[in-house]
């Protein structure tokens, strides 16, 4: 016969706080940011950069990675040195890498450094969300959801060496996506202030776009420059 469980109750209980205890100690995050670059920025520096051994990436901003971070405005970083990167997990999404994830960093390479650098460092972190290839593919399709540069475009905003306030930017943006975006500057050679990186919120879950709980820290200038690429 069968074992019964004398008290249900109590077993729930158990369960309940199981999967609870198990969670917290999974899940060290309480959302993402999905970081996207505009290329032209990462190269009209001082460091310069160096386009892909594939060729010239798309005028169109890049992602840079998706993030886990936590309420307090602090992030988990490089959790699980036991499952470092493997291209061959990704082997079907590398075309679409190329093309939405492009690497600049010199010397010119084919992207691997910098994916597993961003798998690595963040992507362990939420793994018991989202596998490798999980954590690719939701960043890409992410991105596919909220085309910035279009919202810039549609806005009067041109990437040809104007300059433009952070709130018309930010404008742009919360209009086309409905969600405020934070904005990353950095300087170029010459140390204007430029339109570096865009950061939206994303549920812990990688399901969809949310408010941002927290914003990083840093200061744009006044008057943004958006270069070429
Ligand atoms: P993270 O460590 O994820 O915070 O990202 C910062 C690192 O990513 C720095 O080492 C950057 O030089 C590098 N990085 C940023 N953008 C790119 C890019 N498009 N290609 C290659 N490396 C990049
Ligand atoms: P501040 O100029 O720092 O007093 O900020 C004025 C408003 O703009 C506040 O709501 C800030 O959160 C917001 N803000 C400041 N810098 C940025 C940025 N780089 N990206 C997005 N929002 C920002």
């Amino acid at each position: 016969m069968k074992k019964q469980s004398k008290n249900p109750l109590l077993l729930i209980k158990f369960l309940t706080l199981h999967s609870l205890l198990v969670l917290s100690a999974s899940q060290d995050f309480d959302f993402f940011y999905l970081v996207q670059q505009w290329p032209g920025s990462y190269c009209d520096t001082k460091h310069g950069c160096c386009y892909p051994s594939t060729g010239k990436p798309v005028s169109d901003f890049g992602i840079h990675g998706l993030w886990p971070n936590r309420n307090d405005g602090s992030y988990p970083s490089n959790c699980d040195s036991s499952n470092p990167f493997d291209a061959s997990k990704i082997s079907d999404l590398v075309s679409q890498m190329r093309s939405d994830w492009p690497t600049l960093s010199c010397p010119s390479n084919d992207g691997l450094t910098f994916w597993g650098h961003e798998w690595d460092k963040h992507g362990t972190c939420s793994e018991s969300v989202l596998d490798q290839h999980s954590y690719f593919s939701t960043a890409l399709n992410l991105k596919t959801e909220i085309n910035i540069l279009r919202a810039l475009e549609d806005a009067g905003i041109h990437p040809n060496g104007s300059n433009y306030s952070l709130s018309s930017i930010k404008d742009a943006i919360k209009r086309a996506s409905g969600h405020t975006p934070w904005i990353e500057c950095n300087n170029d050679s010459s140390g204007n202030s430029q339109l570096y990186q865009i950061y939206l919120c994303v549920d812990s879950s990688g399901l969809g776009f949310i408010e941002c709980p927290v914003f990083p820290n840093g200061k744009c200038g006044a008057s943004i420059e958006f270069p070429m690429f």
